[in-house]
């Protein structure tokens, strides 16, 4: 490309030279000067999908987490049955009061530019390739996550967990992530990362202090302080030498009483050195804390070890509930574990129930303890 660009709009004017720089940006009341300051002697970025590299994709991303205006970056997006189609990405990224993304506020009107107004950061994703974008994903995510237990980026939601007279008797606490730029994140779009760094030690330390002292404020709440509060441990935090320390350190110092709190653990923690688990979760017990087992059902349990552990409850994995209406296998699945449940004298709650019928036929089938959007969907406590 050697030929010089111009545009004029109704709000501004810009040229370039032949290597494709902004050579003079019209300053009129109307065009912020800053943006002429900003984008002087800048080159014009337009790239093809298939040539969007790493840089490019970076560059993209660093100038829309510093929420730096930006007026042109085009892109070819290619669609299947039609022509290829320029989208033109221009003008000043939006992000609504929780931080997240919204958009770009265009300047000009061309077509191309009134169209990027309306795409969204997904739409540019979509193009890039998936791989990679993971990759870059996961490289940020764990770049800023290890920045985000300092600047106070985490919190906990509440899911409530009721009896079968709908009455509300714990919750579970669930870890979002109030990320400045990206919007409130659920634990799935980085807990795998947290899990993989080492991360997850100390932010598992915040949830479970945090917890703690939500449950020792419930003490001087009369309707809430027989209510428990479950906090999810990960493999990584059972296999820290220390933690049957810092549990107890963390119920001291916050006041909380260690026969409300309930941990819950996954089948797939139980896969490695089940004997030192074992011990792990005794001590842990010995605290007065009650252990679940967590997504039961989707893992591998064996019978006899599942007789060992020191477990009183287990929690029915909401994929089982979700299809319990429709598929005759999920029904006799929940059923086998209500009974083998009952035999091993544990508690069982149900997880993701979202339907009336679901909340019936559990019922019927004798359990006793739910969860799920039909009860209430998790929220900050105020
Ligand atoms: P989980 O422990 O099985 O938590 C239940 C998940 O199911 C929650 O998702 C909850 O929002 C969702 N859920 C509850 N009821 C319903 C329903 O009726 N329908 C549907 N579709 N979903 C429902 P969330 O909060 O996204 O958490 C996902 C997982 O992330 C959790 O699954 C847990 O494994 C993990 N997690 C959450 N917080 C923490 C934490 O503090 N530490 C660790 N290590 N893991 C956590
Ligand atoms: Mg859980
Ligand atoms: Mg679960």
């Amino acid at each position: 490309m050697s030929q010089t660009r111009q545009n004029r709009t109704p709000q501004w004017h810009w040229e370039q030279d032949a290597s494709l720089r902004f050579s003079h940006i019209d300053e009129r009341p109307a065009v912020a000067a800053q943006f002429a300051a900003a984008y002087r002697g800048k080159h014009w970025t337009e790239m093809q999908a298939a040539n969007l590299d790493e840089a490019d994709w970076l560059h993209h991303l660093a100038q829309l987490a510093a929420h730096q205006p930006f007026f042109h970056f085009e892109l070819e997006l290619p669609r299947t049955l039609e022509n290829r189609l320029w989208v033109t990405l221009s003008g000043v990224p939006v992000f609504d009061e929780g931080g997240t993304f919204r958009g770009y506020r265009g300047v000009g009107k061309d077509i191309s530019a009134q169209r990027a107004a309306e795409e969204t950061l997904s739409a540019l994703a979509l193009q890039a390739p998936l791989g990679a974008l993971d990759r870059r994903h996961n490289a940020r995510i764990e770049r800023e996550l290890g920045l985000a237990l300092t600047a106070q980026q985490f919190c906990l939601y509440y899911q409530p967990i009721v009896t079968l007279q709908r009455q509300v008797i714990g919750y579970e606490a669930l870890l979002r992530w109030k990320h400045p730029q990206l919007g409130l994140l659920g634990p799935d779009q980085f807990i795998d990362v947290a899990e993989h760094s080492g991360l997850i030690v100390p932010m598992g330390a915040w949830v479970l202090a945090s917890a703690c002292q939500q449950l020792a404020a419930f003490q001087t709440a009369p309707p809430f302080a027989d209510c428990t509060i479950a906090v999810n441990l990960s493999a990584r935090q059972l296999a820290q030498p220390d933690l049957v320390d810092s549990i107890r350190q963390i119920l001291h110092s916050t006041g909380a009483p260690a026969s409300r709190l309930k941990l819950e653990i996954t089948e797939s923690m139980l896969v490695t050195d089940i004997e030192k688990t074992i011990l792990t979760l005794r001590d842990i017990t010995a605290l007065g804390i009650r252990l679940s087992l967590d997504d039961f059902g989707t893992g591998y349990s064996s019978l006899s070890y599942l007789k060992k552990l020191p477990l009183s409850q287990l929690k029915i994995d909401q994929s089982f509930v979700r299809e319990l209406l429709t598929d005759p296998v999920d029904a006799a699945i929940v059923k086998t574990i209500l009974q083998l449940a009952k035999s091993l004298g544990m508690s069982v709650i149900a997880e993701g129930v979202e339907l009336d019928g679901q909340y019936k036929v559990l019922t019927d089938m004798g359990c006793r303890e739910f969860q799920g959007y039909l009860f209430g969907k998790p929220q900050a406590f105020v």
